[in-house]
């Protein structure tokens, strides 16, 4: 049968479909379940294939430059210098094959990463709700949707629960829709008012449901929509963009000198075809052709460690953000926190009386005075044992800390739901912050309500006391509220508990019925910081990085915890989402300069806190898990979800996704973030510098009519053999000692004033030397001066791809294999030159004369003198810096 999500499945119902699809109520066999894998394929959008080698060859050949390049090969071989021609034939293949291999290389990583953040799904299999790849469903799979999951195939409704989906992904509808199970609609219906109906790609924002898979793959609606989901495009970063247009700026200025050196040359009637050819290879050694190249490699690597880390790059760009973030906006429970809850003090109207709280333990011997507490605590809850994993709880931590406290007080959790049934829910939400339940208890139904406590008591009008039900006084509420703070202020979560008997069991889904409610008590819960987190916030801090801890937690509990953590500071201000309301634009503008602490936060006052900071020039970084949490998540500049308690809403929404939920790993994410820019920095400061020392030292040279101190073939070699190795090596290089002690990096600063500064110089040290040695040789004929000229500039740029390693300390600051690559790269391109110059007839391919010790020794010291001059610059801009940095702050260090 041909499952297609073009047949009417909408029509028929659900019995028929569950027939039709050979469906039993214990789901599908793992054995059947294989076999429709087989007939049916995997549940994914097929992806634009990646580009095969012939493919990448073929845009290698249409590149202008390789045109030319070659070209000029054809140009030897006509003018019988077969030789030059198959050098530059050589090169060029060498060229193509590294390019493609940096390419594969690249994309071979992107591909691993997709592969992390994909799906997975809960499938009734043998019986057994199993939590399976989502690419693993198959038709007739029995599936369950919650609020926050992405639907994971076209699925059949079979039954629903205030369920409503977005689905702007396939119908451009933003607004949720509603669904029903029960509904059978007519065959012509249009896909956005399916209402029995689940597609694939679109996002449940509420309620739950449980449906039958109709179709997978590209067999689904979505895939009938996207034949191919492009996955080319994420390679174009805007740093990858900018390095692009920096090439095109930078082959233009080479184009135009080249033409000059061409024209100079002309006017001194030097000989035309050298001249020729070493203005084009020249033209094709200044275009940074293999900049982007490199730097997307770099990129790959860092999001590569970064999911070592446990931080999972969803969108490339963030690694360039996060680099230059300059606040982190963290929810507190799970990620500043542990969220492991255990409830260490309980108080009953007795204790309201008293003004205080009853830690745990005491309470436990007064057993019976607790009761009702203790089993509202664990009907007005969704979690349960995990029968797999003894003492490990499923779901909701602070629901979970209810289940053991019952336990603790000899109430079984499993009894009490049989003996009192749930009839009714109405889900915990962050708006209303609070649950309730109807329960069966001695034949009548009862509201159990749970809930943080400023929502709760203002719909509680009775309070329960040993004698019974009497009315809420003011006294009471102020007693509550005492007891309350004095929870919150020890860092505790406080929930309230109230209950009420009623008659019927409303039959609407969405129906109220937390008021007239009758409170019962309180319990306060420690959920301890993570022990890691204090010093994460340091370094954030000596990074110039803000940390604000926003929470949906109470002022009080928040502040406490913002305190024991570093985040609070003397003269911080606090907000609760109440006050933020009250807030215009200019006002939130004010305020989230100095605020720390955001408390009672609803997800719309999140997005609100984003764009002020962003108003403000912050690069923000937020962190969420909810379905709500989603807009602020796309509006800041790196959305982090959470990858454990992240619901996929969330983690569709991120930039980012954590997978251990930790704070620390945002931290350790923003310094990876860092090393890449900064090593990227490097790679582009090395290229540019070697690219302009060779431009400058033929332009010299021509300019004051001396033959050319580097024939086309040194160049294209110099550009193959000693800047590729050294440049990749450089974009590994380790994370310099003081990566996280300096403010971040403004956007948009990747060729900030100081590195033009830098490669002009240095490319002018490097120059100034190779010409040095090219007339040193040039005293006996040509080939020696060019001999000296080329082994020259090689090593110059050998040594001092060492020193590129930091702009302000010392090359003798790092050790030699500290990083090992540059060591290797550097050993090898110098092997590569050696073979060149030593080897007879390898030397006159490149028409270079032998070179006796003494030019070596020559060679050897002129090459090391750019390096010696870029320390020497390093000294000065070091101390000039720390001069001018001990006047303005008056020798005073300002936290
Ligand atoms: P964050 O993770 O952003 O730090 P949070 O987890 O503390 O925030 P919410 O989950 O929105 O924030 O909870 C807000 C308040 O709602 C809590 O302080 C608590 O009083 C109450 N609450 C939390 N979970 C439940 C629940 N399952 N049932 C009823 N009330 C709850």
């Amino acid at each position: 049968m041909d499952y297609r999500s073009t047949m009417p499945w909408h029509a028929k119902p659900a019995e028929e479909i569950c027939k039709e699809l050979k469906t039993s109520t214990e789901g599908l066999s793992d054995a059947e379940a294989a076999l429709r894998l087989k007939a049916h394929g995997i549940n994914e959008l097929r992806k634009k294939e990646n580009r095969t080698i012939l493919q990448m060859l073929w845009e290698q050949l249409k590149d202008p430059m390789i045109i030319i390049l070659i070209g000029a090969a054809i140009l030897s071989f006509v003018l019988h210098e077969a030789l030059e021609g198959g050098v530059i034939l050589f090169i060029v293949s060498v060229n193509a094959v590294i390019s493609i291999i940096q390419e594969k290389k690249a994309e071979a990583s992107l591909d691993a990463l997709k592969k992390m953040t994909t799906g997975r799904a809960v499938a009734l299999r043998q019986g057994e709700e199993s939590n399976i790849p989502a690419s693993e469903l198959v038709p007739g799979d029995i599936v369950f949707l919650e609020d926050g999951s992405m639907v994971p195939a076209d699925i059949r409704l079979l039954d629903s629960s205030s369920l409503k989906i977005q689905e702007a992904s396939l119908t451009g509808e933003a607004i949720p829709s509603e669904k029903d199970a029960d509904k059978i609609l007519d065959e012509s219906c249009s896909l956005g008012d399916r209402s029995n109906m689940a597609y694939s790609s679109t996002l449940v924002t509420y309620g739950r449901g449980v449906g039958i898979v109709v179709a997978t793959g590209m067999n689904t609606e979505v895939g009938q929509i996207a034949h191919m989901i492009d996955s080319q495009n994420e390679f174009d970063t805007p740093l990858k963009k900018k390095l692009t247009s920096v090439g095109k700026t930078l082959t233009i200025v080479g184009l135009v000198v080249c033409a000059l050196i061409f024209a100079i040359g002309f006017f001194y009637k030097q000989p035309l075809i050298p001249l020729l050819m070493t203005a084009i290879s020249l033209a094709i050694s200044i275009i940074p052709e293999g900049l982007p190249a490199t730097a997307t490699i770099v990129l790959a690597l860092g999001v590569q460690r970064m999911a070592k880390r446990g931080a999972i790059i969803r969108k490339l760009p963030a690694v360039e953000t996060l680099g230059g973030a300059t606040v982190i906006c963290s929810d507190k429970t799970g990620t500043l926190t542990l969220n492991k809850m255990t409830v260490t003090q309980i108080a009953i109207a007795s204790d309201v009386g008293s003004g205080k709280a009853r830690p745990t333990q005491s309470a436990l011997k007064m057993n019976g005075s607790y009761y009702e507490l203790i089993r509202a605590g664990a009907l007005c809850n969704n979690a349960e044992f995990d029968p797999d994993n003894p003492g490990s709880i499923l779901g909701d931590p602070t629901e979970g800390a209810l289940i053991v406290l019952s336990q603790k007080f000899g109430e079984d959790h499993g009894d009490l739901e049989e003996d009192c049934p749930r009839l009714f829910e109405q889900p915990f939400d962050s708006h209303r912050k609070r649950m309730s339940t109807i329960n069966e208890v001695g034949g009548k139904p009862v509201v159990f309500t749970k809930g943080a406590i400023d929502e709760l008591i203002p719909v509680c009008t009775k309070i329960l006391t040993a004698e019974g039900e009497r009315p809420i006084t003011d006294e009471d509420i102020e007693s509550v509220r005492r007891i309350s703070d004095g929870m919150a202020s020890d860092a505790l979560r406080v929930l309230a508990f109230a209950k009420k008997s009623i008659d019927t069991v409303p039959e609407d889904d969405d129906a109220d019925v937390e008021f007239g409610l009758t409170f019962i008590g309180l319990v306060g819960m420690i959920d301890p910081p993570r022990e890691e987190v204090k010093a994460a916030i340091k370094t954030c801090w000596d990074a110039g990085i803000r940390t604000v801890m926003i929470t949906g937690d109470h002022r009080i509990t928040a502040v406490a915890i913002a305190k024991e953590l570093d985040i609070w500071h003397k003269g911080d201000t606090v907000y609760t989402g109440d006050e933020l309301d009250e807030m215009s634009d200019n006002d939130y503008n004010n305020a989230v300069r100095t605020t720390s602490v955001y408390a009672r936060v609803t997800p719309e006052q999140k997005l609100k806190i984003v764009e002020a900071l962003k108003r403000t020039g912050e690069i923000v970084s937020m962190t969420g898990d909810g379905v709500n949490d989603a807009p602020a998540l796309k509006a800041a500049d790196i959305g982090i979800a959470m990858g454990l308690s992240g619901t996929d809403v969330a983690k569709e929404a991120s930039d980012m996704i954590i997978t251990d939920d930790n704070f620390t790993t945002i931290v350790d994410a923003v310094k990876e973030g860092r090393r890449v820019y900064r090593n990227i920095q490097k790679v582009i400061q090395f290229l540019l510098a070697g690219n302009i020392s060779e431009i400058l030292t033929i332009f010299i040279a021509t300019l004051f009519n001396f033959p050319a101190p580097l024939l086309a073939v040194h160049i294209l070699w110099i550009n193959l053999a000693t800047d590729t190795l050294p440049a990749l090596a450089l974009g590994v290089d380790p994370p310099e000692a003081d990566v996280m002690k300096h403010k971040p990096k403004k956007s948009g600063t990747l060729f900030e004033k100081a590195l033009v500064i830098r490669v002009i110089t240095q490319g002018c040290f490097i120059a100034a030397a190779t010409l040095i040695a090219f007339f040193i040789g040039l005293r006996d004929d040509l080939p020696s001066g060019q001999a000296m000229a080329f082994c020259t500039i090689a090593f110059s740029q050998l040594f001092y791809s060492y020193s590129q390693r930091s702009n302000t300390k010392s090359i003798f600051s790092k050790g030699l294999f500290e990083n090992k690559a540059l060591f290797v790269s550097v050993l090898v391109s110098a092997a590569l030159m050696l073979v060149l110059v030593v080897i007879p007839p390898v030397r006159e391919v490149f028409a270079l004369s032998s070179l006796d010790a003494d030019e070596w020794l020559m060679i050897l010291g002129l090459s090391l003198i750019p390096t010696a001059l870029i320390e020497i610059q390093k000294a000065i801009w070091h101390f000039v810096s720390k001069y001018s940095h001990r006047r303005q702050t008056g020798g005073q260090h300002a936290r």
